[in-house]
């Protein structure tokens, strides 16, 4: 039986995002607390890049999601710092968005430290999701949604959206 704050937490996380529906919040690592007292329920969330345009519509979604749960005050808050980034992608939200066609952002050479990660710390590279090639181009800034970019793979010459890296 889940009850109390696991149960809220539970019923926020399942909430699709808006923008990449193949994706939960807690998959895109943008939930980040849940704290229930009762009927009443605070959710903090941290978009995934200041002025994200879907925040409403989690916040709504997250609304009716809990409300209808039984929860009669429902509180929807972003925090801004620290700045959501690409890593907080959990696991299985990066093999939801390999599934989907999207490539998830590369996690490779981001961790070197020291004085000399400026030099050898690689551009995060883009997998193609169909072949798996790294040989990818960034065709255009603006994919399907504001947190997408184009690419075309040269291996197998297909186009697809990355999710962009930060
Ligand atoms: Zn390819």
């Amino acid at each position: 039986v889940v009850t109390g704050h696991r149960r809220a937490w539970r019923i926020a996380a399942d909430t699709p995002d808006p923008e990449l529906p193949v994706v939960t919040i807690e998959d895109l690592g943008i939930l980040r607390a849940v704290d229930d007292s009762g009927d009443t329920v605070a959710v903090t969330i941290t978009p995934t890049y200041s002025g994200c345009p879907a925040i409403p519509t989690v916040a709504a979604d997250l609304t009716d999601r809990l409300r209808a749960a039984g929860y009669r005050q429902v509180d929807v808050r972003t925090r801004l710092a620290p700045p959501w980034s690409s890593d907080w992608i959990t696991e299985r939200g990066r093999q939801r968005l390999a599934d989907a066609g999207i490539a998830p952002p590369d996690r490779s050479g981001r961790h070197v430290a020291g004085p000399l990660a400026l030099l050898f710390a690689p551009a995060p590279s883009v997998r193609c999701p169909r072949c798996g090639s790294v040989r990818t181009r960034r065709v255009a800034d603006c994919g399907a949604t504001a947190c997408r970019q184009m690419y075309r793979c040269e291996e197998c010459r297909e186009p697809f959206d990355a999710i962009r890296s930060r």
